[in-house]
């Protein structure tokens, strides 16, 4: 390939970009990256540090590091994190080492953060390409019917996430692509080809 190209641009084939998926709660982020990593093993997850309680079908380690107040106040002290957030009253934050090590490892990385991550990501400076994806469901009567079938908020934290919700869809225009998570598999088809026309993309080289 390096035949055929000027020695300051490349293609991403071989070097990590960072996925980036956002979107309101209840849209499917979770499911939508649980299926692609499921689809190609070759993609890391980053797994995100959190004060919120552990839900019954979550592993630590796994869907997230879920620490206490005091460990969350050391790493932010200590600069272990990219990125963090207050959301709904507990924090989260993407873990700065286990992301770049994979990004230098040539592995892309899926990173679930809510929409001010993703931005305040996009501003962190990564030396690899940090592509954003917004994830919306088809309506907001079916994010709501998401949110309850999920069963995991109670009236007053689901009227916190719709007001979220409705705030986070407004930095849209922000991203630089929208994924419509209408039929699960159509959205992991639609997502699969975002990463496969980024790693196709010319870039100047920064590598
Ligand atoms: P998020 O991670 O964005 O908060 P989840 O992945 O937890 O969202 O999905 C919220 C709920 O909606 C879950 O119960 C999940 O099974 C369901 N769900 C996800 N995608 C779809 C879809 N395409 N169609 C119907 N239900 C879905
Ligand atoms: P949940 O409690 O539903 O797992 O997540 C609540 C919100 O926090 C979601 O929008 C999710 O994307 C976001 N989130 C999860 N991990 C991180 C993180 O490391 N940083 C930021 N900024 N948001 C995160």
């Amino acid at each position: 390939m390096k035949d055929f190209l000027p020695k300051s641009w490349t293609v991403q084939e071989g070097h990590g970009i960072a996925l980036v998926i956002a979107g309101p709660s209840g849209a499917g982020k979770s499911s939508v990256i649980a299926e692609i990593l499921r689809r190609d093993p070759g993609l890391a997850f980053s797994v995100s540090a959190t004060t919120r309680p552990r839900r019954p079908d979550e592993k630590d380690g796994h869907d997230y590091h879920f620490v206490s107040d005091t460990e969350f106040d050391r790493r932010v002290e200590v600069g272990d994190l990219l990125e963090w957030t207050t959301y709904g009253g507990h924090r989260y934050g993407t873990p700065r080492r286990e992301v770049t090590a994979r990004l230098i490892a040539g592995r892309d990385v899926v990173i679930n953060v809510e929409v001010q991550g993703a931005l305040a990501l996009r501003r962190a400076d990564l030396p690899h390409p940090v592509v954003l994806v917004f994830l919306v469901p088809p309506s907001r009567d079916e994010l709501v019917r998401r949110i309850r079938g999920r069963g995991t908020e109670t009236d007053a934290t689901l009227a916190a996430r719709l007001a979220i919700a409705d705030e986070e869809v407004r930095h849209i225009p922000e991203f630089d692509y929208l994924v419509v998570n209408d039929v699960l598999d159509r959205a992991v088809a639609r997502v699969e080809a975002i990463l496969a026309a980024e790693r196709s993309r010319l870039r100047r080289c920064s590598l």
